[in-house]
């Protein structure tokens, strides 16, 4: 997961409130409105906005949401239908299906995460969940659904405890392990990483494979080349430029950064103690 600013697209004129308003006023009162939300959140031009401010990744775990393969799902942050905390549905609460079609609430993600998150929405304190009473939550007025009364202040009174990249600053949360593990600081990076099984087997190995591959290279420079400060220095350039269009680019930061604990390391415990020195001496003289 990485830190996303949604402004700095532009929202998709289909989520245009007016039809909306009309829309979900009409359905309020049905026992399960949320069925009811059309597939017009998922437009081809709210998934094309999505995935380009997203790169084509998943909201998520970072992966590849949209390929030449698949199609990138949409997700609603906030579950449209029926919520489940601890995998039961909790009662007397028809989900947020007034955020459907709410640009703020849509997020791409790959398969996997939304498959594993489904319509869990935990909080902290189950008593600060906006309740699917929207005249008493200020939503409705005279029987008019309310869009532009949306505030998304009104929902942080709600105690999330699933990490939103559009909101959080993910770093106070998690963290990377150069095993390829995600871990957690706090409650809701745990809670993040056990709902979207973001320390999933392939993720794991994705996310290692980005380090095996790094020494790999590295330890064929040491090999072939009898003066290899210039390739190495090529390498560190690489290694630091923008990685945004990558996929997990939130763990390459992490290599980038601290690269003694996630590579030099590495160098040490598979014996090439040497190499290790070379590099450190390298990575210090950039760094100065
Ligand atoms: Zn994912």
């Amino acid at each position: 997961m990485i830190k996303i600013d949604k402004h700095s697209i532009i929202k998709p004129k289909i989520l245009d409130n007016t039809w909306i308003a009309e829309k979900l006023n009409k359905i309020q009162d049905m026992p399960n409105p949320g069925d009811l939300i059309t597939e017009k959140y998922n437009d081809k031009s709210v998934r094309t906005a999505l995935n380009q401010l997203y790169r084509n990744k998943c909201a998520y775990c970072q992966g590849e949401a949209e390929t030449a393969q698949y199609t990138s799902r949409i997700d609603h942050f906030r579950p449209k239908d029926k919520i489940k905390v601890n995998k039961k549905q909790i009662e007397n609460h028809k989900g947020y299906y007034w955020l459907g079609y709410e640009w703020t609430n849509l997020l791409p993600t790959c398969e996997k995460c939304n498959n594993h998150k489904s319509n869990q929405f935990p909080l902290k304190e189950e008593n600060s969940r906006i309740s699917d009473n929207l005249a008493e939550e200020g939503f409705i007025n005279e029987g008019e659904f309310q869009f532009d009364n949306f505030k998304i202040t009104k929902l942080v009174k709600e105690q999330r405890l699933l990490l939103n990249p559009e909101i959080d600053d993910v770093d106070k949360h998690l963290y990377f392990l150069p095993t390829g593990e995600i871990r957690h600081i706090t409650e809701e990076g745990e809670t993040t990483i056990k709902i979207y099984d973001l320390n999933r087997g392939s993720l794991i190995f994705e996310r290692k494979k980005i380090i095996d591959d790094i020494v790999r290279e590295l330890i064929s420079i040491f090999i072939k080349y009898e003066d290899n400060r210039n390739r190495m220095d090529e390498f560190f350039d690489k290694l630091n430029e923008n990685n945004s269009d990558l996929k997990y680019s939130r763990f390459r930061f992490f290599i980038q950064n601290f690269f003694d604990f996630f590579i030099i390391q590495r160098f040490e415990d598979i014996g090439l103690s040497k190499h290790a020195q070379i590099l450190k001496d390298i990575y210090k003289q950039r760094s100065v």
